[in-house]
């Protein structure tokens, strides 16, 4: 029996929908029309490509370096090389969609709108006459000889070529309609490599965080292991209840991760991590005794919360 599409891809996010529109595309200037089906589990494509960026979608960086990665870098090298900014620039220009770059080179599209993003991957993959089908869970996929049979939660049957498992990874699950894509995986025979948060903020039973709830600091903050510091991000803190958050933080969130997962750090076994946060880096210590002991000496009335006011954030120096 024929199989209905050269190309299953499971999964409609920024993934699923680059991967199919991408085969359509490059497959037709070879000759032959690609057929291609896009599987997705939830009612509309890109619910978390929506909510990327806060609603604007970070979509790449001017500084697209390998020196930013963790984990495998290789592939990540490979996946660079093949797609450096400019080419993600053109590709999206072509659909359409024109970007532009904050102060720190990231890079969103240029109306600041997730939905433009999506609506350029969505309507780039109907013009490549990608079949774009909502509301298929795909619960198995087998393969049969020359083909793979995907199976959705209630019984519909798709049989493809080949098959793309862009089902997405664990974070953020109420943005995807599954996480059996793991499970698809194994089935298939592929590993799987312990996944673990990244880029989250972290918990911390600090008594501070309650009453600094809601405010943001520019600080550096060093992540101290047995009281050495191994790790150091400069940038905006948020305090939440029980927890620091903002991109310094999430930043240093891969090594606690590490930490929690193996007790050690750089292979060395480790008791206590810390995070400490300075809130005046741009100062030395013998420069911040003599602005507050000026302070103090020109205002001897001044009460002792408000000795920072000059300096940092009100509620912060007060606490
Ligand atoms: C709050 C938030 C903000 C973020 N901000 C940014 C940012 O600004 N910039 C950035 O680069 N990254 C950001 N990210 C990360 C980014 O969202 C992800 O890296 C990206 O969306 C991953 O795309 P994906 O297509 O691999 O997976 P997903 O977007 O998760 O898409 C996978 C899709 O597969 C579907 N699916 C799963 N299983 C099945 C199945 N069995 N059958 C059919 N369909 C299935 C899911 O419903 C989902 O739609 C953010 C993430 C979050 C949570």
């Amino acid at each position: 029996m024929k199989a209905d599409y050269d190309i299953a891809v499971v999964g409609g996010g920024a993934a699923g929908l680059m991967a199919a529109r991408s085969a359509a595309i490059t497959q037709q200037r070879g000759g032959r029309r690609t057929s291609v089906v896009l599987l997705e589990g939830n009612p509309k494509f890109g619910k978390k490509l929506l909510a990327t960026g806060n609603g604007r979608c970070n979509l790449s960086n001017l500084e697209l370096s390998i020196g930013h990665y963790h984990g495998d870098r290789e592939l990540a090298a490979a996946v660079i090389e093949k797609f450096p900014t400019q080419r993600i620039l053109d590709e999206f220009e072509k659909m359409g969609l024109l970007c532009r770059a904050d102060q720190e080179g990231r890079l969103y599209p240029n109306n600041l709108q997730a939905a433009a993003v999506l609506q350029a991957l969505r309507f780039s993959c109907e013009e490549a006459q990608v079949q774009c089908v909502c509301g298929f869970l795909v619960s198995s996929i087998t393969k049969e000889e020359k083909e793979f049979v995907l199976v959705s939660d209630s019984g519909e049957r798709v049989r493809a070529g080949r098959c793309i498992l862009a089902s997405g990874g664990m974070a953020s699950p109420r943005h995807s309609c599954s996480q059996n894509g793991y499970t698809l995986a194994r089935e298939l025979g592929h590993s799987i490599v312990k996944c673990l948060p990244v880029l989250v903020p972290v918990k911390s039973s600090s008594k501070l965080l309650k009453p600094l709830k809601g405010m943001r600091s520019k600080v550096y903050a060093a992540l101290l292991a047995d009281g050495k510091k191994v790790a150091g991000e400069s940038g905006e803190v948020i305090f939440n209840e029980g927890a620091l958050s903002g991109i310094c933080i999430f930043n240093l969130s891969s090594l606690v991760g590490e930490w929690q997962r193996t007790g050690k750090l750089q292979d060395k076994a480790v008791k206590k991590l810390e995070i400490s946060l300075d809130f005046a880096e741009n100062y030395s210590w013998e420069e911040l005794l003599h602005y507050l002991r000026q302070i103090k000496t020109r205002h001897p009335g001044l009460p002792g919360g408000e000795l920072f006011s000059g300096l940092l954030n009100l509620k912060v120096g007060q606490e």
